[in-house]
């Protein structure tokens, strides 16, 4: 269920902010002064909620909203105005409320017998402005698009397999009349010698699909932004098999998710822009036929490729799915994500997306639409010292995996840029960020929307971004270098601690599989 916008007050119950402020004392005000504690005048058909002056930032107003829909109290109608203040602009208040309405009432898969009793209670949205009923409709678009990669990312592996989730897609997009679907076969799969998906999906019982998803919503412009998604429906390592641990990666296929209803959304949108999505589908199993370690493979881009790692397939499909992006689409700009390591876990949690940009202005481009979206980036590096270890095989170009590399993380990204046939490349990990606690949080949906919306502002001509880039003076050689030095300054407290790290480390061993997912 969608929020109401409204223009003029209703029946019910008008929930007015009341935030903490020095003065503020029983005398100037009658409500209870407990963070997020709602007081009702219902004589006044009124209510107020005290919001404590730690609130700073979009981010902490967040915990506000929920505990508003949360508390399912009531219906009440949100005085938008009064939440508004120096530090919150109507946008992020209006923002909040629809993404997170819509977040905690979506309809996602379920196979209980009984779902949880809906009491029905509803929020409205409350501002007399009528200037900002374009921008809500949007979000509202943008919330069912991150509703619909979560129901995917939800639904159990023994129902969302490769196959399905292509018939689902297909079928629901199909609403959607600027859209162009193909779902490639494995026939056509192997015509088209993507030898790296075959490979990992040798082991399924399960086809492997190809998902494209077209939008050409600007036909005058050679631009073409091409989203490509790491669709693994299980990962169970394959012969390098993750052992007990593979509560979650049924989450593995997040990636393809995400890039296809962004691009639904920008197709609802009618974004003067044009898109594509490629998912790359397939489950990572084991049976006879299964890719043996060691095994040399032939990639789409020619390029052999010895897999030293079968749990290392994210980057195996994801290869092949960004070179037919950037041969078959002519990708202008080629952006991929993929639940794809371990390593970006340890390095970011679950805060971060960590992203890798092949120059300053698309990291730009993307950390201005992650802004808008409100979403938590961090920029990592991409350097050649980190593909090093990619080509240590005897026998092949490349290897997907090896036990000498500690930043597993870079050198994933440093192996898909192999693939990307020099077009300018953004790649997300999203491996720390796409689900939590079992829930899908279909992130990045709405950076990828704003991505795509930005295409028409990145004109080679366009003077600002180079401005930006200097005065932001972080260039990738920059930034690396900086990072080497804060590496060796931190070195010698690091060596007092090693030998405690490796100890556990080695207690770790059995999540160790997680490493490369
Ligand atoms: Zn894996």
């Amino acid at each position: 269920m969608l929020s109401k916008y409204e223009t003029s007050r209703n029946n019910e119950v008008l929930l007015k902010a009341k935030y903490e402020c020095s003065q503020c004392t029983d005398e100037c005000c009658k409500i209870a002064k407990k963070p997020n504690y709602i007081t009702e005048f219902l004589d006044e058909n009124e209510a107020y909620i005290f919001i404590s002056k730690d609130v700073e930032n979009y981010y902490d107003f967040l915990h506000v909203v929920d505990s508003i829909i949360l508390a399912k109290r009531r219906n009440y109608q949100i005085d938008i105005q009064s939440f508004a203040n120096n530090k919150l602009t109507i946008e992020e208040v209006l923002r909040a409320f629809v993404l997170r309405d819509a977040f905690h009432n979506a309809k996602l898969y379920s196979a209980k017998e009984k779902i949880k009793d809906e009491n029905n209670i509803q929020i409205s949205l409350f501002l007399e402005d009528k200037s900002y009923f374009e921008f809500v409709n949007e979000l509202s678009v943008i919330a069912n698009a991150i509703n619909g990669a979560r129901n995917l990312q939800i639904t159990p592996p023994n129902i969302a397999t490769s196959e399905y989730i292509a018939k689902e897609i297909e079928k629901e997009f199909a609403n959607v009349k600027s859209l162009k679907v193909t779902v490639l076969t494995k026939e056509e799969i192997k015509k088209l010698g993507m030898g790296l998906l075959l490979a990992v999906n040798a082991g399924s019982s399960y086809e492997p699909r190809c998902v494209v998803i077209e939008y050409n919503g600007n036909p005058n412009s050679n631009e073409k932004y091409v989203f490509v998604g790491k669709g693994i429906t299980f990962d169970t390592g394959g012969y390098n098999t993750k052992g007990y641990h593979m509560e979650g990666m049924k989450f593995d296929m997040s990636g393809s998710v995400i890039c296809a209803y962004a691009v639904k959304a920008l197709a609802e949108l009618n974004a003067k822009t044009n898109v594509a999505a490629v998912m790359m589908l397939t489950d990572n199993a084991i049976d006879t036929h299964g890719t043996v370690p060691e095994s040399v493979i032939k990639s789409m881009s020619g390029k052999t490729v010895e897999i030293t790692d079968t749990d290392a397939e994210g980057r195996l499909v994801l290869a092949d799915g960004l070179y037919y992006g950037a041969t078959k689409l002519n990708a202008s700009i080629l952006i991929d994500a993929a639940t794809l390591t371990g390593t970006m876990l340890t390095a970011l949690g679950q805060t971060y997306s960590g992203i890798y940009a092949t120059s300053c202005k698309i990291w730009h481009q993307f950390e201005d639409a992650a802004k808008i979206a409100h979403e938590k980036v961090w920029r990592m590096p991409l350097h050649e010292d980190f593909n090093k270890t990619n080509k240590e095989s005897l026998v092949a170009d490349l290897n997907n995996y090896s036990n000498n590399e500690k930043s597993d993380c870079n050198t994933a990204a440093m192996f898909l840029k192999e693939f990307t046939n020099n077009v300018p490349y953004i790649h997300c990990d999203v491996a720390g960020t796409a689900d939590k606690k079992g829930m899908g949080l279909g992130i990045l949906v709405s950076t990828f929307v704003e991505f795509g919306k930005s295409q028409q502002r990145n004109c080679e001509s366009c003077e600002c971004d180079e401005q930006k880039c200097e005065t932001k003076n972080c260039n990738i050689e920059e930034s690396t270098t900086k990072i080497v030095k804060a590496k060796k300054s931190t070195a010698k407290k690091a060596t007092t601690k090693k030998t405690t790290t490796r100890k556990t480390a080695s207690k770790t061993k059995s999540t160790k599989s997680k490493a490369r997912k």
